[in-house]
């Protein structure tokens, strides 16, 4: 099969992924399913892999875990997929099942998480192979799969941090940061009657935050949130903003950081992080895609999206990089 395979780790510009025509193409074993992949987005994540942000896992790997195609195999004792059935695949390939993480459905703690497209091979390829339990069905989804391929992680991840963060009626919440995840985010909060208060620094950005209903759109950078919010979801990967969030939270506040990496985080002044409460958001559990995929089914969740083809991958990625990229979100499309 046509796959992109990283080998060694370089800034993206140096173009460390390479696409071959001959990759094994993999095949289902005992609870496993094949899908066709059909469509993949690229996230932050596949950045900080491919530039040794975070270390190799696995040599070569096939990156890619917003994983959205069709099932055409299914290994000995699938019972709940179908060959046929439009499916996802996220960061979350496999967990132990056994631990207290996963037994309470905090699965995204679990010791033993496997990562798709770090641990295994991922979605920039014809083809991957997932464990059913593992795959979400999608038949009944209002959406395509160009936007459900989003879905798979900042969508997931977006209600991760929304419960993380937990406001209640008649709160409002802050978002630092308008990528995709905080995009979901304020639908979710929109739909919950949630007032969202969106700092980023694109214009752009700006204005779709403002078209999907955020109550105030400016940029912390150069001014405070015009209140102390009850909770703050914090996206970029800088450290200094931390102390920038807490300080406009209530006390009480929850902020909730979503990056897999940061610079150094340093707080000068001990009264700005008195009385809050910082969570993160590590890795992803299935409940959170089971109420995303909920919600899809009431609410329009498609997506404005750069829609890239297979073999421009690693373009798309250097362009993802150097934030020139003036949609919401990149996926790559695979025929
Ligand atoms: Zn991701
Ligand atoms: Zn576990």
């Amino acid at each position: 099969m046509k796959a992109w395979i990283l080998d060694n780790q370089a800034k993206i510009n140096e173009k460390p992924l390479k696409l071959v025509d001959e990759y094994p193409t993999p095949e289902p074993k005992y609870g496993q399913v094949r899908i066709k992949v059909k469509y993949c987005g690229i996230c932050r994540t596949d950045l900080h892999i491919a530039e040794g942000d975070l270390p190799l896992h696995k040599r070569p790997i096939i990156l890619g875990h917003e994983i959205a195609g069709v099932v055409d195999k299914v290994g000995e004792e699938v019972k709940r997929i179908n060959i046929g059935d439009k499916v996802g695949l996220s960061w979350l390939y496999r967990t132990c099942n056994g631990c207290k993480y996963c037994i309470s459905g905090w699965e995204n703690y679990c010791p033993y998480f496997i990562s798709t497209g770090w641990d295994v091979n991922g979605g920039f390829a014809e083809y991957v192979v997932a464990y059913e339990e593992y795959v979400f069905p999608f038949n009944d989804i209002p959406l395509g799969l160009d936007d459900l391929a989003p879905m798979m992680c900042p969508g997931i991840a977006s209600y991760l941090a929304y419960d993380l963060a937990n406001p209640k009626p008649g709160d409002n919440i802050g978002v630092i940061g308008f990528g995709p995840t905080a995009y979901y985010l304020l639908k979710i909060a929109n739909y919950s009657g949630i007032d969202v208060y969106v700092s980023t620094r694109s214009k752009h950005h700006m204005e779709v935050a403002y078209e999907n209903g955020a109550k105030w759109v400016g940029n912390i950078l150069k001014e405070d949130f015009p209140k102390k919010l009850d909770a703050i979801i914090s996206f970029p990967p800088v450290g200094e903003i931390v102390e920038k969030a807490l300080r406009n939270l209530k006390h009480g506040g929850v902020l909730v950081l979503t990056q897999i990496a940061s610079t150094p985080i340093t707080i000068k002044d001990y009264s700005n992080i008195w009385g809050r409460t910082i969570k993160t958001v590590h890795n992803i559990r299935r409940e959170s895609a089971y109420k995303m995929l909920n919600l899809a089914k009431k609410i329009d969740l498609s997506i404005e999206k750069a829609i890239f083809k297979f073999e421009e991958l690693q373009d798309a990625m250097i362009l993802v990089r150097r934030g020139e990229v003036k949609e919401m979100n990149s996926v790559v499309k695979i025929d």
